[in-house]
C-alpha cells in the first residue's frame, strides 16, 4: 500500500483492497519534487501527519509506516520487489503531476511484472465523473454543483480488522523530523485529532455555518482544508455527517465541499491551468513586476488593516480565512497590478492546506481570469470589505498587533495619520481608488 493523501485508516478503500490482497507493506515515499517547492508549513504537517499514521498503524499490529525517499519511479518498484509483491494499491492522483508520476511509475512496475491498481481518491466524485448531458464537462460550477450533488457515493467504511504487516530490511529512512518555522502554530495531525476537531464543529458550528463562515474574527469554519488535503479525513465520511443535517449551513457546507471538487475537475481537464491563464485573454493584460510593494504584501505591511492582518495570519498559523484570501487575492492583482502566480506560489509556500486545484484556480477566480463568469472589474475595496466582515475589528486586532489596543486605536479598520504614527503602523502604500482606475484602465486596453 502506497500512502500518498490518503494519511488515513478508517475508509480508506485502496487499503482495504490491499488488506484483501494479501500480507501488505505500508509505504511512504518522499519526493524531492513534492518535498523541495512544499514550503515549511507543509512540512512540517506532513511529517507530523506521518507520525500519527505511523502510531495508528503500529496500533494495528503493524511494524510501522516503512518510509523511503527518492523518486517514486527508482523507490516503490524496488519496494515491490524488497516485498516480493504482486500489486502495489494506491488511491489514484488526479493532479497534473501526480497523474504522471503514476504512469511512470505503473510502467516500472509493469517491468518487473507488478500491477499498479487505483483504488477511490481523494475526491467525494473523482475528477472527470460530471458531465452534462452531451458528454461535455461543466466550465461553471452551478451547473456543476446540480449534477455533482446527484453522483452515487458509497458509504464509508472502517479501518482494517486484521492484516499481515511487513516491513522492509533496508532502503528506508525512517520518519521525516520537521519543527515548524519559528513560532508557528500549526493544528493537531493525524486521523483522530481530525475527527475530534470535525465533531466539534457538528455539535457547534455547522449550523451556524452559513451566518458565521464569512466573519474572519470568529472561529466559524470548519478548518478541514489541511486535513482534506492530506486525506485524514475524506470528504465522503463529512458528506455522510451531513446527510443527517437539514440547517441551511449544513447544504451551503456541502457547497463548499463541491468547491473542491469543481477545482479539481477543471484541473484534471486542462492541466495547463495550474500555471496559465484558464481564460487566455488574460495574459495580455499589462502587469506590474513584483518589487517592494510584492514585498509589503508579503509582509503584511500594506498599511491596509485587514490585507495585513490575513497576510500575517498566514504566516502565523499557515491558513487564512477564505474571506481574506480573496481580499489579499484582490489586493495583489488588482491594487498591486501583480500576475496571480506569484500571490498562488507565496500561498502555496506558506499554507499549510496548500492544494494546486483550490489555489490556483481560487486565485483565477479572483483575477477574473477563472472559471467565475463575474468580470474583472469586480475589485475589492480592501477597507469597505474589513469594515463588513469584520465589523468589531476582532480580526483586525488579533492579528495585527499596533492596531490590537482598542484606546489608541479606535477604529482599526481606518487609523488616522496621527495614529499610525503612534503606534508604527504603516501609511497606505497606495490609493485604492487610483489603483482600481488603473486596473480597470488596464483591463479596457484587452476587452
Ligand atoms: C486565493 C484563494 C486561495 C485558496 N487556496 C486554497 C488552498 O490552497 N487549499 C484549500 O483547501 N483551499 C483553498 N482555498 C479555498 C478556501 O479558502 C479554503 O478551503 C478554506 O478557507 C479552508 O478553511 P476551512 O476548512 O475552515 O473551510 P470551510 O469554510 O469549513 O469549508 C469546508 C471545506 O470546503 C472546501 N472549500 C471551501 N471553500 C472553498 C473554495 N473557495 N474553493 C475550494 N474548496 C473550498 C475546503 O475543502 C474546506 O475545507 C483558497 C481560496 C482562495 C480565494
Amino acid at each position: 500500500m502506497w500512502f500518498r493523501r490518503d494519511l488515513r485508516l478508517r475508509d480508506n478503500p485502496a487499503l482495504l483492497e490491499a488488506c484483501a490482497d494479501g500480507a501488505v507493506l505500508p509505504l511512504f515515499v518522499l519526493d524531492p519534487r513534492l518535498w523541495g517547492p512544499a514550503g515549511p508549513t507543509r512540512r512540517a504537517y506532513l511529517a507530523a501527519s506521518l507520525r500519527s499514521l505511523d502510531a495508528a498503524l503500529r496500533g494495528l499490529g503493524a511494524p510501522g509506516l516503512q518510509v523511503g525517499e527518492g523518486d517514486p519511479v527508482r523507490r516503490v518498484p524496488l519496494a515491490a520487489r524488497a516485498a516480493g509483491a504482486e500489486r502495489v494499491h494506491v488511491a489514484a492522483d488526479f493532479g497534473p503531476y501526480g497523474r504522471e508520476r503514476d504512469a511512470a511509475v505503473e510502467q516500472a512496475l509493469a517491468a518487473d511484472g507488478v500491477e499498479l491498481v487505483r483504488t477511490g481518491s481523494p475526491y467525494a466524485v473523482p475528477p472527470g465523473t460530471v458531465t452534462s448531458g452531451s458528454g461535455d464537462h461543466y466550465r461553471v460550477f452551478t451547473p456543476f454543483h446540480r449534477v455533482w450533488a446527484q453522483q452515487d457515493r458509497p458509504a464509508p467504511q472502517d479501518a482494517p480488522a486484521h492484516a499481515d504487516w511487513l516491513a522492509l530490511d533496508e532502503g528506508t529512512v525512517g520518519l521525516p523530523e520537521v519543527d515548524p518555522p519559528d513560532g508557528l502554530e500549526l493544528p493537531a495531525a493525524g486521523e483522530d485529532a481530525t475527527a475530534e476537531r470535525w465533531r466539534a464543529f457538528l455539535d457547534q458550528g455547522i449550523d451556524d455555518y452559513d451566518e458565521q463562515r464569512d466573519l474572519p474574527g470568529t472561529d466559524g469554519t470548519s478548518r478541514m482544508s489541511v486535513h482534506l488535503k492530506w486525506g485524514e479525513v475524506h470528504p465522503r465520511q463529512l458528506l455522510g455527517d451531513l446527510a443527517r443535517r437539514r440547517s441551511t449551513g449544513a447544504a451551503t457546507y456541502r457547497k463548499e465541499l463541491a468547491w473542491r471538487e469543481f477545482y479539481a475537475d477543471v484541473l484534471w481537464r486542462q492541466p495547463r491551468t495550474a500555471r496559465e491563464y484558464y481564460k487566455t485573454q488574460y495574459a495580455r493584460l499589462d502587469y506590474d513586476e513584483p518589487g517592494a510593494l510584492f514585498e509589503a504584501w508579503q509582509e503584511g505591511r500594506t498599511g491596509f488593516p485587514v490585507v495585513d492582518a490575513g497576510m500575517r495570519q498566514l504566516r502565523s498559523v499557515g491558513w487564512m480565512h477564505n474571506r481574506v484570501r480573496m481580499i489579499t487575492a484582490s489586493f495583489l492583482v488588482k491594487d498591486l497590478h501583480v500576475e496571480w502566480q506569484h500571490g498562488a506560489r507565496h500561498f502555496l509556500h506558506w499554507l499549510s492546506d496548500g492544494d494546486l486545484a483550490s489555489n490556483n484556480h481560487g486565485w483565477q477566480w479572483v483575477a477574473g481570469s477563472g472559471t467565475d463568469p463575474s468580470p474583472f472589474f469586480r475589485v475589492f475595496n480592501p477597507t469597505g470589505q474589513g469594515r463588513r466582515f469584520d465589523p468589531e475589528g476582532a480580526y483586525v486586532r488579533r492579528w495585527v498587533a499596533e492596531l490590537a489596543d482598542p484606546e489608541r486605536v479606535p477604529d482599526p479598520h481606518e487609523p488616522s495619520g496621527e495614529v499610525r504614527a503612534a503606534v508604527g503602523y504603516p501609511e497606505p502604500i497606495v490609493d485604492h481608488a487610483a489603483e482600481r482606475r488603473e486596473a480597470l484602465a488596464r483591463w479596457e486596453r484587452i476587452r
